[in-house]
């Protein structure tokens, strides 16, 4: 059964309220509660086509479990258009990400823990997500109000945390598709068929899918450290499918097969049920995952194609200087780097500063 209701997440000032679409399937019984969310980022449309194709194919085979799918999660950042771009990466009043706006206070890990030691593990995590669940509503009622990105952040995060399985979607600015993995569900993460993976730690900074699985996972390791195995009860994964100001229905339709391949492994579907032509997966730890910042001002030839892997030494980009043209030498820069890396990303302009932030590498790679 699919339903749709809407619900308010912010109020523009002229009143109207910033409203989101919230689209529920209630499949049989025995799966999985998942949750499914695109476009916090307003540049980042790719996931809503990804929504709408995964949403198809729950319709052809109805899975089991509760889905809950949210495209175009930011209807402020969505609509932050300057001339052709979308800008939509930042609350354009306080300069916040609106990624980093999710809550979690690790420091009510451990007091929980030693008050839920000898409890059995169902338990614990009934307790565990009411606790989350408390934490929300009083950051939400506080008295001194909360930030318009934090308000947002909050109300879908009250969806969030009642799920098992939480996915973000967004992409690059120019980009190759990736995928931040927590390292526990490495195993896991194979099955969205995604080329390029970053392993996260247990850390929370503010980004969705931290808030969702760093609260279990601090869990599980604070109940290890007093000597009770508590396995970590909740996956959670950004996908990033592409690149920003970009709609590709055909590699939407690809990657919601991967989606729905993960899914069969976590009850949605039987194995197999799903198709993909299967990647070459190559994976490194988030410390490895590395910025190259532009040496010089100039404009920008990006040399090296995203996805593939380059030897040190090769150049990434060759950065000119036009103000100095009529000279026959110096006319411009090649960068190069100091080790083999695969590019993931690359600044969304060839127009830049000193200090830009050009790419960004998976670096010491791994097969996932
Ligand atoms: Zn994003």
């Amino acid at each position: 059964m699919i339903s749709t209701a809407y619900l308010d997440v912010g109020q523009q000032p002229s009143g109207e309220p910033a409203r989101i679409p919230v689209i529920t399937i209630k499949g049989q019984e025995g799966g999985p509660s998942v949750y499914l969310q695109a476009n916090v980022h307003g540049a980042e449309i790719q996931g809503n086509a990804v929504l709408e194709r995964f949403l198809a194919l729950c319709r052809q085979r109805p899975p089991k479990g509760h889905i809950t799918l949210v495209p175009m999660a930011n209807p402020i950042g969505i609509n932050q258009k300057s001339g052709e771009f979308t800008l939509g990466r930042f609350d354009p009043i306080s300069g916040d990400n609106w990624n980093r706006q999710y809550w979690f206070q690790p420091d009510i890990v451990a007091p929980f823990c030693q008050a839920h030691l000898t409890q059995d593990d169902n338990t614990i995590t009934q307790a565990f997500r009411g606790l989350l669940q408390q934490q929300l509503e009083q950051r939400l009622a506080s008295p001194w109000g909360v930030k318009t990105g934090q308000h947002l952040a909050l109300r879908l995060q009250q969806m969030a945390v009642e799920a098992d399985i939480v996915l973000d979607l967004h992409t690059g600015p120019i980009s190759a598709r990736h995928l931040y993995a927590p390292k526990y569900a490495r195993e896991r993460a194979r099955r969205f068929n995604i080329p390029l993976t970053i392993l996260m730690p247990s850390d929370f900074g503010g980004a969705m899918d931290e808030a969702a699985f760093s609260p279990w996972w601090q869990l599980s390791e604070q109940f290890a450290r007093l000597g009770r195995a508590f396995g970590v009860q909740v996956d959670a994964f950004t996908l990033e499918l592409g690149s920003q100001e970009k709609l590709d229905v055909a590699q939407a339709e690809r990657d919601a097969a991967g989606i729905a391949r993960y899914l069969e492994v976590m009850g949605c579907w039987p194995e197999g049920t799903h198709k993909v032509a299967p990647e070459t997966l190559h994976a490194c730890d988030l410390n490895d995952y590395r910025a190259l910042y532009s040496p010089c001002a100039g404009q920008i030839e990006y040399l090296a194609p995203l996805g593939q892997p380059v030897p040190a030494g090769a150049p990434v980009a060759r950065i000119w200087h036009y103000e100095r043209l009529g000279r026959t030498d110096d006319l411009y820069t090649e960068v190069s780097l100091p080790c083999d890396a695969i590019p993931v990303l690359h600044f969304a302009s060839a127009n830049v500063q000193q200090g830009t932030e050009l790419f960004k590498f998976l670096t010491h790679t791994q097969p996932l």
